[in-house]
Protein backbone atom coordinates (compact mmCIF):
# COMPACT_ATOMS: atom_id res chain seq x y z
CA UNK A 1 0.00 0.00 0.00
CA UNK A 2 2.86 2.54 0.98
CA UNK A 3 4.65 1.72 -2.04
CA UNK A 4 1.92 2.27 -3.77
CA UNK A 5 1.15 6.08 -2.34
CA UNK A 6 4.91 6.65 -3.16
CA UNK A 7 4.19 5.44 -6.72
CA UNK A 8 1.56 7.65 -6.90
CA UNK A 9 3.05 10.82 -5.46
CA UNK A 10 6.04 10.12 -7.39
CA UNK A 11 3.43 9.98 -11.09
CA UNK A 12 1.88 12.98 -9.54
CA UNK A 13 4.92 15.03 -9.02
CA UNK A 14 6.30 13.91 -12.73
CA UNK A 15 3.08 14.86 -14.54
CA UNK A 16 3.19 18.83 -12.44
CA UNK A 17 6.36 19.37 -14.12
CA UNK A 18 5.88 18.35 -17.74
CA UNK A 19 3.50 20.22 -20.01
CA UNK A 20 0.78 17.93 -21.93
CA UNK A 21 1.91 16.83 -25.11
CA UNK A 22 -0.57 16.09 -27.82
CA UNK A 23 -0.61 13.75 -30.12
CA UNK A 24 -1.11 13.17 -34.00
CA UNK A 25 -3.64 10.67 -35.03
CA UNK A 26 -1.29 7.62 -37.02
CA UNK A 27 -2.62 7.40 -40.48
CA UNK A 28 -4.63 3.64 -39.98
CA UNK A 29 -2.95 0.72 -41.36
CA UNK A 30 -4.96 -1.22 -43.30
CA UNK A 31 -4.94 -4.37 -45.63
CA UNK A 32 -4.76 -1.14 -47.88
CA UNK A 33 -2.37 1.15 -46.13
CA UNK A 34 -0.05 -1.60 -45.25
CA UNK A 35 2.89 0.60 -44.45
CA UNK A 36 2.43 4.41 -42.69
CA UNK A 37 3.73 6.67 -45.55
CA UNK A 38 6.16 9.13 -45.48
CA UNK A 39 6.87 12.72 -46.79
CA UNK A 40 9.72 14.59 -46.98
CA UNK A 41 9.65 18.46 -45.60
CA UNK A 42 10.73 19.92 -49.30
CA UNK A 43 7.46 18.22 -50.47
CA UNK A 44 5.28 19.00 -47.60
CA UNK A 45 6.71 22.85 -48.16
CA UNK A 46 5.80 22.53 -52.04
CA UNK A 47 2.06 21.39 -51.26
CA UNK A 48 1.34 24.19 -48.44
CA UNK A 49 3.74 26.92 -50.80
CA UNK A 50 5.27 27.79 -47.51
CA UNK A 51 9.29 28.04 -47.14
CA UNK A 52 11.97 25.82 -44.68
CA UNK A 53 15.14 26.41 -43.21
CA UNK A 54 17.47 24.84 -41.23
CA UNK A 55 17.30 25.60 -37.17
CA UNK A 56 17.06 27.10 -35.00
CA UNK A 57 18.52 24.61 -33.66
CA UNK A 58 21.41 22.06 -34.74
CA UNK A 59 18.99 19.71 -35.72
CA UNK A 60 15.78 21.71 -36.35
CA UNK A 61 13.90 22.53 -39.49
CA UNK A 62 11.10 25.71 -39.35
CA UNK A 63 8.69 25.27 -41.80
CA UNK A 64 7.14 28.56 -42.00
CA UNK A 65 3.67 29.83 -43.55
CA UNK A 66 3.12 33.38 -44.84
CA UNK A 67 0.87 34.96 -42.19
CA UNK A 68 3.57 33.91 -39.32
CA UNK A 69 2.99 30.43 -38.57
CA UNK A 70 5.63 28.02 -37.90
CA UNK A 71 5.63 24.41 -37.50
CA UNK A 72 9.68 23.38 -36.24
CA UNK A 73 10.55 19.68 -36.53
CA UNK A 74 13.57 17.97 -34.96
CA UNK A 75 15.73 15.16 -36.74
CA UNK A 76 15.71 11.95 -34.73
CA UNK A 77 12.61 13.51 -32.58
CA UNK A 78 9.25 12.68 -32.74
CA UNK A 79 7.88 15.75 -31.43
CA UNK A 80 6.90 18.49 -33.24
CA UNK A 81 6.12 22.23 -32.20
CA UNK A 82 2.89 23.80 -34.05
CA UNK A 83 2.88 27.63 -33.27
CA UNK A 84 4.47 27.05 -29.74
CA UNK A 85 2.32 24.02 -29.12
CA UNK A 86 4.30 20.40 -28.78
CA UNK A 87 3.03 17.34 -30.72
CA UNK A 88 3.91 13.81 -31.07
CA UNK A 89 4.47 12.34 -34.11
CA UNK A 90 3.08 8.65 -35.10
CA UNK A 91 7.16 8.22 -35.06
CA UNK A 92 10.60 10.22 -35.45
CA UNK A 93 11.17 12.40 -37.91
CA UNK A 94 14.50 11.09 -40.11
CA UNK A 95 17.42 13.57 -41.16
CA UNK A 96 18.58 13.63 -45.06
CA UNK A 97 20.95 16.15 -46.76
CA UNK A 98 18.81 19.41 -46.15
CA UNK A 99 15.52 17.76 -46.12
CA UNK A 100 13.24 15.28 -43.26
CA UNK A 101 11.54 12.37 -43.64
CA UNK A 102 8.07 12.78 -41.73
CA UNK A 103 5.43 10.63 -41.10
CA UNK A 104 2.08 11.35 -43.96
CA UNK A 105 0.21 11.53 -40.91
CA UNK A 106 2.08 14.52 -39.37
CA UNK A 107 1.41 16.19 -42.87
CA UNK A 108 -2.00 15.70 -43.32
CA UNK A 109 -2.47 16.90 -39.27
CA UNK A 110 -0.47 20.18 -40.34
CA UNK A 111 -2.66 20.56 -43.17
CA UNK A 112 -5.68 20.02 -41.11
CA UNK A 113 -4.41 22.34 -38.24
CA UNK A 114 -4.12 25.29 -40.71
CA UNK A 115 -7.50 24.96 -42.97
CA UNK A 116 -5.96 23.02 -45.81
CA UNK A 117 -7.89 20.02 -45.99
CA UNK A 118 -7.64 20.27 -49.62
CA UNK A 119 -4.28 19.03 -49.30
CA UNK A 120 -4.80 16.04 -46.73
CA UNK A 121 -3.78 12.56 -48.64
CA UNK A 122 -5.67 9.12 -48.65
CA UNK A 123 -4.41 6.84 -46.85
CA UNK A 124 -1.55 4.47 -49.10
CA UNK A 125 -3.28 2.64 -52.49
CA UNK A 126 0.25 0.88 -53.69
CA UNK A 127 1.46 -2.15 -51.70
CA UNK A 128 5.60 -1.25 -51.76
CA UNK A 129 6.47 1.68 -50.01
CA UNK A 130 7.63 4.40 -52.34
CA UNK A 131 11.00 5.46 -50.18
CA UNK A 132 14.04 3.95 -48.61
CA UNK A 133 14.62 4.58 -44.95
CA UNK A 134 17.86 6.10 -44.51
CA UNK A 135 19.59 5.24 -40.64
CA UNK A 136 19.51 8.10 -38.25
CA UNK A 137 22.32 10.63 -38.37
CA UNK A 138 23.26 13.99 -36.90
CA UNK A 139 22.51 16.54 -39.25
CA UNK A 140 25.64 18.21 -38.60
CA UNK A 141 27.91 15.18 -39.45
CA UNK A 142 25.80 15.53 -42.79
CA UNK A 143 27.20 19.31 -43.03
CA UNK A 144 31.04 19.04 -44.02
CA UNK A 145 30.90 16.45 -47.35
CA UNK A 146 27.17 16.15 -48.05
CA UNK A 147 25.82 19.69 -48.28
CA UNK A 148 26.06 21.56 -51.01
CA UNK A 149 27.36 24.87 -50.89
CA UNK A 150 26.40 27.34 -52.80
CA UNK A 151 29.48 27.89 -54.88
CA UNK A 152 28.71 30.74 -56.79
CA UNK A 153 26.44 34.18 -56.60
CA UNK A 154 25.25 34.31 -60.03
CA UNK A 155 21.44 33.61 -59.13
CA UNK A 156 21.57 35.15 -56.47
CA UNK A 157 17.97 37.17 -55.36
CA UNK A 158 16.20 34.47 -57.95
CA UNK A 159 13.13 32.29 -56.96
CA UNK A 160 12.50 29.58 -59.73
CA UNK A 161 9.53 27.02 -59.39
CA UNK A 162 10.69 23.91 -61.64
CA UNK A 163 8.13 21.43 -62.55
CA UNK A 164 8.67 18.04 -63.25
CA UNK A 165 5.51 17.17 -65.55
CA UNK A 166 3.04 14.59 -64.68
CA UNK A 167 4.23 11.71 -62.21
CA UNK A 168 2.70 9.14 -59.83
CA UNK A 169 -0.27 7.62 -62.10
CA UNK A 170 0.13 10.28 -64.96
CA UNK A 171 3.09 8.74 -66.18
CA UNK A 172 3.05 11.72 -69.27
CA UNK A 173 4.01 10.20 -72.95
CA UNK A 174 5.16 6.61 -73.41
CA UNK A 175 7.51 5.57 -76.27
CA UNK A 176 10.18 2.82 -76.42
CA UNK A 177 9.34 1.64 -73.03
CA UNK A 178 10.45 4.84 -71.42
CA UNK A 179 7.81 7.13 -69.62
CA UNK A 180 8.34 10.97 -69.62
CA UNK A 181 7.83 11.41 -65.97
CA UNK A 182 10.52 9.11 -65.47
CA UNK A 183 12.93 11.25 -67.54
CA UNK A 184 11.19 14.83 -66.40
CA UNK A 185 12.04 14.07 -62.56
CA UNK A 186 15.42 13.77 -62.83
CA UNK A 187 16.23 16.55 -64.82
CA UNK A 188 14.20 18.54 -62.79
CA UNK A 189 16.29 17.50 -59.30
CA UNK A 190 19.15 17.78 -61.13
CA UNK A 191 18.42 21.50 -62.53
CA UNK A 192 17.30 22.13 -58.64
CA UNK A 193 20.70 21.47 -57.41
CA UNK A 194 22.94 23.58 -59.99
CA UNK A 195 19.99 26.16 -59.52
CA UNK A 196 20.76 26.07 -55.80
CA UNK A 197 24.59 26.38 -55.43
CA UNK A 198 24.20 29.29 -57.54
CA UNK A 199 22.77 30.59 -54.92
CA UNK A 200 18.95 30.59 -56.36
CA UNK A 201 15.93 29.71 -54.00
CA UNK A 202 14.26 26.75 -56.09
CA UNK A 203 10.78 25.70 -54.92
CA UNK A 204 9.75 22.16 -56.86
CA UNK A 205 6.20 21.24 -57.88
CA UNK A 206 7.25 17.73 -56.81
CA UNK A 207 11.02 16.02 -55.87
CA UNK A 208 9.16 12.31 -56.13
CA UNK A 209 6.91 10.34 -58.27
CA UNK A 210 4.34 11.64 -57.47
CA UNK A 211 1.05 14.08 -59.48
CA UNK A 212 0.10 17.56 -58.18
CA UNK A 213 -2.94 18.68 -60.11
CA UNK A 214 -2.05 21.42 -62.90
CA UNK A 215 -4.19 23.75 -60.54
CA UNK A 216 -1.56 23.31 -57.46
CA UNK A 217 1.17 23.68 -59.46
CA UNK A 218 0.61 27.12 -60.25
CA UNK A 219 -0.36 27.57 -56.91
CA UNK A 220 2.61 26.46 -55.32
CA UNK A 221 4.54 28.86 -58.10
CA UNK A 222 2.28 31.59 -57.36
CA UNK A 223 2.30 31.56 -53.75
CA UNK A 224 6.32 31.19 -53.67
CA UNK A 225 6.28 35.01 -55.50
CA UNK A 226 8.73 32.91 -57.80
CA UNK A 227 10.57 35.01 -60.35
CA UNK A 228 10.74 32.29 -62.92
CA UNK A 229 8.76 29.32 -63.77
CA UNK A 230 9.79 26.05 -65.75
CA UNK A 231 7.91 22.67 -66.51
CA UNK A 232 9.70 19.93 -67.97
CA UNK A 233 8.35 17.48 -70.13
CA UNK A 234 8.96 15.07 -73.13
CA UNK A 235 7.39 14.84 -76.22
CA UNK A 236 5.18 12.66 -78.46
CA UNK A 237 5.02 12.80 -81.93
CA UNK A 238 2.07 10.34 -82.49
CA UNK A 239 2.14 10.08 -86.47
CA UNK A 240 6.22 10.50 -87.44
CA UNK A 241 8.39 8.51 -85.09
CA UNK A 242 11.20 10.24 -87.13
CA UNK A 243 10.42 13.65 -85.40
CA UNK A 244 13.23 14.85 -82.94
CA UNK A 245 13.81 17.98 -81.07
CA UNK A 246 13.50 20.60 -78.83
CA UNK A 247 10.75 22.69 -78.24
CA UNK A 248 10.03 25.01 -75.48
CA UNK A 249 6.23 27.44 -74.99
CA UNK A 250 5.59 30.63 -73.49
CA UNK A 251 2.49 32.25 -72.98
CA UNK A 252 1.42 34.43 -75.86
CA UNK A 253 1.13 37.85 -74.09
CA UNK A 254 4.19 37.36 -72.33
CA UNK A 255 7.75 39.47 -73.88
CA UNK A 256 9.83 38.36 -70.61
CA UNK A 257 8.92 34.50 -71.49
CA UNK A 258 9.02 34.71 -75.21
CA UNK A 259 13.12 35.72 -73.90
CA UNK A 260 13.60 33.05 -71.23
CA UNK A 261 12.33 30.17 -73.98
CA UNK A 262 14.24 30.95 -76.32
CA UNK A 263 17.51 31.08 -74.39
CA UNK A 264 16.49 27.60 -73.10
CA UNK A 265 15.65 26.33 -76.67
CA UNK A 266 19.60 27.56 -77.77
CA UNK A 267 21.34 26.30 -74.68
CA UNK A 268 19.57 23.03 -74.66
CA UNK A 269 20.85 22.65 -78.75
CA UNK A 270 24.23 24.19 -78.08
CA UNK A 271 24.37 21.39 -75.19
CA UNK A 272 22.79 18.38 -76.83
CA UNK A 273 23.13 19.58 -80.77
CA UNK A 274 19.65 17.96 -81.25
CA UNK A 275 17.37 19.93 -83.68
CA UNK A 276 16.07 23.59 -82.55
CA UNK A 277 12.36 23.56 -83.18
CA UNK A 278 12.56 27.08 -81.34
CA UNK A 279 10.82 29.07 -78.64
CA UNK A 280 6.74 29.19 -79.13
CA UNK A 281 3.52 30.64 -78.14
CA UNK A 282 1.59 28.51 -76.51
CA UNK A 283 -1.08 27.36 -79.00
CA UNK A 284 -3.07 25.03 -76.50
CA UNK A 285 -3.69 27.37 -73.73
CA UNK A 286 -1.49 25.31 -71.31
CA UNK A 287 -2.71 25.79 -67.96
CA UNK A 288 1.02 25.97 -66.21
CA UNK A 289 1.39 28.44 -68.36
CA UNK A 290 -1.54 30.21 -68.19
CA UNK A 291 -2.45 30.47 -64.58
CA UNK A 292 1.08 31.11 -63.42
CA UNK A 293 1.86 34.85 -62.86
CA UNK A 294 5.53 34.51 -63.01
CA UNK A 295 8.12 34.41 -66.61
CA UNK A 296 6.56 31.20 -67.46
CA UNK A 297 7.53 28.38 -69.74
CA UNK A 298 7.25 24.67 -70.87
CA UNK A 299 10.22 22.64 -72.11
CA UNK A 300 10.23 19.64 -74.34
CA UNK A 301 13.46 18.08 -74.18
CA UNK A 302 12.46 15.77 -76.91
CA UNK A 303 10.33 13.04 -78.56
CA UNK A 304 10.18 9.58 -76.76
CA UNK A 305 8.31 8.67 -79.63
CA UNK A 306 11.99 8.85 -81.32
CA UNK A 307 14.06 5.34 -81.18
CA UNK A 308 17.10 7.19 -80.74
CA UNK A 309 16.22 10.18 -78.78
CA UNK A 310 14.28 7.93 -76.26
CA UNK A 311 17.44 6.22 -75.56
CA UNK A 312 19.01 9.02 -75.07
CA UNK A 313 16.57 10.90 -72.76
CA UNK A 314 16.61 7.67 -70.49
CA UNK A 315 20.45 7.69 -69.71
CA UNK A 316 21.59 9.92 -67.05
CA UNK A 317 24.66 11.51 -68.99
CA UNK A 318 22.68 13.22 -71.77
CA UNK A 319 19.89 14.52 -68.54
CA UNK A 320 22.74 15.57 -66.72
CA UNK A 321 23.79 17.56 -69.98
CA UNK A 322 19.98 18.96 -70.44
CA UNK A 323 20.02 20.03 -66.59
CA UNK A 324 22.74 21.98 -67.54
CA UNK A 325 21.84 23.06 -70.55
CA UNK A 326 18.45 24.43 -68.89
CA UNK A 327 20.91 25.74 -65.97
CA UNK A 328 22.67 28.09 -68.64
CA UNK A 329 19.58 29.48 -70.13
CA UNK A 330 18.60 29.86 -66.69
CA UNK A 331 21.48 31.94 -65.91
CA UNK A 332 21.51 34.34 -69.09
CA UNK A 333 17.64 34.92 -68.27
CA UNK A 334 18.53 36.30 -65.05
CA UNK A 335 21.62 38.18 -65.70
CA UNK A 336 20.38 39.35 -68.94
CA UNK A 337 17.02 40.05 -68.32
CA UNK A 338 16.79 40.63 -64.60
CA UNK A 339 14.50 43.72 -64.23
CA UNK A 340 12.13 42.41 -66.38
CA UNK A 341 11.25 39.32 -64.85
CA UNK A 342 12.19 40.20 -60.96
CA UNK A 343 9.00 40.05 -58.76
ZN1 LIG B 1 4.25 16.22 -70.78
Amino acid sequence: MRMKLITFAALALFMAGCTTIGTIPPTPVTADNPEPRTIWLSEMAAELGWTYVEGPGAYDYTLSGPKGDNVVFEAGSDIININGTQWRQERDAFGRRRDLMLPESTFNFVCEHFGRYDLVRAPKRETSPDYVLEPIRPLSEDKPSDKPKATSTVLQGLTICIDAGHGGTDPGGIGHGVQEKDVVLPVSLMLQELCEAASARVIMTRTSDMYPELDKRCEIANNGKCDLFISIHANISPTDESVTGIEVFYNQNSEPAALFAKALAGSLHTATGAVNRGAKKDPRGLRVLEKTKMTATLVELGFLSNAQEAKLLSQKQYQQKLAKALYDGVVATWTRNRASVSK
